[in-house]
């Protein structure tokens, strides 16, 4: 009888042991996923700020579009305006002379020359002149056409 106690007393042992040993265990891969789940969180700050830093937010007063550009000495750095349109619109301006489309160009920022469109300004009314003095922003070739077929009809 004292031989069966012995016997089942030792696995019982190694038993705890062993459940005490999967405690430690457990409580260091905890600690370690704690820890690094808190560097993780201050790795991907710093490279928010980072990121903040090189990039600059464009509001295009006009169009009310906002673009991320990365930063260079035009734009410093945090968020600036423009009065104007964004790089996605084509702008038809008409200059007292010629009828151009324009389009903003994404690195300089400032509207380029694409080409100029036939156009009589006998044709159209003041209140258009004016309008496209200011300047009509299209988002394709196929708007402006239609624009302008309008226009003639
Ligand atoms: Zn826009």
């Amino acid at each position: 009888m004292k031989e069966f106690f012995k016997s089942i007393r030792l696995p019982l042992i190694i038993c705890s042991m062993a459940a005490l040993l999967c405690g430690i265990a457990v409580g260091i891969f905890m600690g370690n996923m704690l820890k690094s789940a808190v560097e993780f969180h201050i790795e991907k700050t710093q490279a928010d700020e980072k990121n903040t830093k090189t990039h600059s937010r464009i509001h295009f007063i006009l169009c009310d579009h906002e673009i991320e550009v990365e930063s260079n000495d035009l734009t410093g750095g945090g968020k600036i305006e423009i009065v104007g349109y964004c790089p996605l619109h084509y702008v038809v301006r008409y200059n007292g002379n010629n009828l151009s489309v324009y389009k903003r160009n994404t690195i300089s920022l400032k509207e380029e020359y694409i080409m100029n469109i036939e156009f009589d300004a006998e044709y159209v009314d003041v209140k258009t002149k004016e309008e496209l003095k200011r300047g009509i922003a299209f988002s394709s070739f196929d708007e402006i056409n239609r624009y302008f077929e309008n226009l003639s009809s």
